[in-house]
């Protein structure tokens, strides 16, 4: 144990405890990365990836060949036929917003298959108000939305499913990360099997995943077990806590064109949109991906086994698979929550000395404390702990792009509470 930080004994001696438990997992993520990094080197040079893709546009953009050639990149790595990596998409939520408006069509049926959307999605669907006036939503535009919703026990309902699909949506919507609840993530394993049932009862509905938190979590990504477009952020898992913003789409390529005409024009589609110097970045956060996301399902790994140990309930345990990067802890109560997102906060390495306080964040309907002493503002592949302040009290714990600083704010926080 180092010196820097003054931790208590019967921290450290639970840490060791923790860590011994961890070891086989370690193994198992080590082995991940090392697989996507291969993955990841080999669009490199397959791409021809040079120096002078990191100069940058102005203005239109036009024929500006780094972006076209992250396009590449990206496409190889995630099994695509096509890809659009931008910095231009604003968020997350922003990338997926912008997938369903390029998609859907007035009278289109819109099932989502893994109940409720991330709190974001929900507000741009706009399905649980409908009296709201006109605010540009999904709804707004006369597009149904239909659920299928999860078992009590939160595994996804497959003879639900089955049914629901007999009514041949236009879209599956699949969502891989819990998100902020409290059901088990999706493997790619799960994926798959909805994209098969949705081939046999509902063979021209569109298979589209929110794909947030879940790159390079296993070595493959939902493109290559079915289904035709996945969606996500670069302030995520795929940008490493480089890439300073921005979003991805890839898939199919009609729907990638569709995706483009929609972010930019009908006229000009992926065609367009200046760079401003970001290509560099973009290339580097793709490069370091796989090892980021490494550290941090280490982190989240080790944090499972230590509140375990300490007595807290923890989904997933440290011993089960992962869809995700999230880890979740149930702290029970709000003063617990508010003083473990504050400690992770005062031991990350940007802004320590601020103290996160509950706000009413943009697109979500209860306070949420956020803590991110992150190079980059709200990046959750760095070390970052979050919660809405609703019951159970559970804290989102996720990212860490550096185990061993990560593994300090994780102790920390455990001593905080
Ligand atoms: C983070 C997240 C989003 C939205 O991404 P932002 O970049 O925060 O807008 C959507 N879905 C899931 C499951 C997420 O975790």
């Amino acid at each position: 144990m180092n010196s820097y930080f003054n931790f208590k004994n019967t921290t450290k001696a639970l840490c060791k405890e923790a860590l011994c438990l961890c070891k086989e997992q370690f193994d198992q993520i080590e082995e991940i990365s090392r697989l996507n990094q291969e993955r990841t080197l080999k669009s490199f040079l397959d791409c021809k990836v040079s120096e002078s893709h990191f100069s940058s546009t102005t203005g239109y953009g036009y024929s500006d060949r780094g972006r076209e050639v992250l396009d590449e990149v990206y496409k190889q790595i995630f099994d695509a036929e096509a890809a659009l990596v931008r910095h231009n998409f604003v968020s997350g939520t922003h990338a997926l917003t912008v997938a369903l408006f390029g998609i859907l069509r007035p009278d289109d049926t819109m099932l989502c298959v893994t109940g409720t959307p991330y709190d974001t999605i929900k507000s741009v669907i706009g399905f649980d108000d409908k009296t709201k006036k006109d605010q540009g939503r999904i709804v707004d535009f006369g597009i149904k939305y239909e659920q299928t919703d999860l078992l009590d026990n939160g595994e996804i309902d497959i003879e639900r499913i089955k049914k629901d699909l007999k009514r041949r949506p236009k879209l599956v919507y699949i969502q891989r990360s819990k998100g902020y609840s409290l059901r088990r993530s999706l493997l790619v394993e799960d994926i798959e099997k909805i994209c098969k049932i949705t081939r046999e009862i509902s063979p021209d509905s569109i298979i589209m995943v929110d794909n947030c938190y879940g790159e390079y979590v296993q070595t493959k990504e939902p493109l290559s077990v079915g289904a035709d477009l996945i969606v996500g952020s670069m302030i995520k898992n795929p940008g490493a806590g480089i890439t300073p913003t921005g979003g991805y789409i890839a898939g199919k390529k009609d729907l990638v064109q569709l995706c483009a005409n929609r972010l930019t024009t009908p006229a000009t589609g992926g065609e367009d949109g200046a760079t401003l110097f970001q290509n560099r970045e973009m290339f580097m956060g793709a490069f370091h991906a796989p090892k980021a996301v490494g550290e941090a399902l280490k982190t989240s790994v080790f944090a499972s086994a230590l509140m375990q140990l300490a007595g807290f309930e923890v989904f997933p345990k440290f011993n089960e698979k992962r869809g995700d990067i999230v880890q979740l802890i149930k702290l029970g109560d709000e003063n617990k929550l508010i003083k473990f997102c504050q400690a992770i906060q005062s031991y990350s390495p940007i802004d320590s000395f601020l103290t996160p306080e509950p706000w009413d964040m943009p697109g979500y309907n209860c306070k949420i404390i956020m803590s991110s002493g992150s190079f980059t503002m709200g990046s959750s592949i760095e070390i970052s702990a979050d919660a809405p302040l609703r019951e159970p009290y559970c804290v989102f714990l996720q990212g860490g792009i550096d185990f061993n600083s990560a593994k300090i704010a994780v102790m920390k926080a455990f001593e905080a509470i």
